[in-house]
């Protein structure tokens, strides 16, 4: 009995390493540009085009060079959410200064009941997800009574910290719509290089409005959950980044822009 409990274990694990490092696969990564922390400090600059993105990753979150609106990617689509709450399908020479993407492949599919709100879908997804300790992608197909999204406009030089900019930011409430939540939870340990929990964003079904979400209200919905345990990041290499002061904890700055 004993031996029968340790082969099923080692073929647990054995399933759970070969899904998280799987050999005969592209990679199967979380790649990002730049840092949050850099954001906040207002490197707004584009350093890598959507394009280039596009061979890491079909499904992600992200801003555009001079912080014009948010990202949001799925199905191999990246979406443009302007200030004005537009959403516009990115070209792929737009450049970002700040993207998180990875080749979304979820492991973890069920349905939600709702009604949830997004402290509750939260709190929901944290006794779903595998582990706290990985990096998890998110994507939620679902009806919402009301869902509350941000965006942010364009700036100019020099750049504002992104504490000012978001004091400013537009808000659109939307009620009873059906649409697409993408985006990610971050380990407590990922502070400074990304988000630490959850951070979504959302595009409607008619594709015409989307953005960073502060607030929801589900009524049913699907979730799916991708977990991995690699992380790329690629650094800015401009003299600017380079003698930047980047470190310390921000937390305050990230609860203030991102909620
Ligand atoms: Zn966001």
């Amino acid at each position: 009995m004993m031996q029968i409990e340790h082969n099923f274990i080692r073929a647990l694990h054995f399933i759970r390493h070969h899904r998280l490092h799987a050999p005969d696969k592209p990679i199967h990564e979380v790649y990002q540009s730049s840092t949050i922390n850099a954001l906040l400090e207002g490197f707004y600059d584009g350093t890598m085009t959507y394009g280039q993105f596009r061979k890491h990753g079909d499904f992600g979150i992200g801003t555009f060079n001079g912080l014009d609106g948010e990202m949001i990617g799925f199905d191999s689509h990246f979406w443009q959410i302007t200030a004005d709450g537009r959403a516009h399908t990115g070209p792929d020479e737009y450049q970002t200064p700040f993207a998180t993407v990875l080749f979304f492949n979820p492991h973890i599919q069920q349905k939600l009941e709702g009604p949830l709100d997004y402290p509750g879908l939260c709190r929901l997804m944290d006794g779903i997800i595998e582990s706290a300790n990985l990096f998890s992608a998110i994507r939620i197909d679902s009806r919402f009574h009301h869902i509350r999204t941000r965006s942010v406009s364009r700036q100019t030089k020099p750049y504002p910290p992104l504490t000012a900019v978001t004091e400013n930011q537009p808000v659109f409430d939307l009620n009873e719509v059906s649409g697409t939540l993408a985006g990610f939870r971050f380990p407590e340990f990922a502070d400074g290089m990304n988000v630490p929990g959850y951070h979504l964003h959302f595009l409607s079904d008619d594709r015409l409005t989307g953005g960073h979400v502060l607030a929801l209200e589900i009524e049913h919905a699907r979730l799916a959950i991708d977990d991995t345990t690699n992380f790329h990041i690629e650094l800015p290499t401009d003299a600017s980044f380079l003698s930047a002061d980047l470190g310390g904890n921000r937390s305050d700055d990230i609860e203030k822009v991102e909620k």
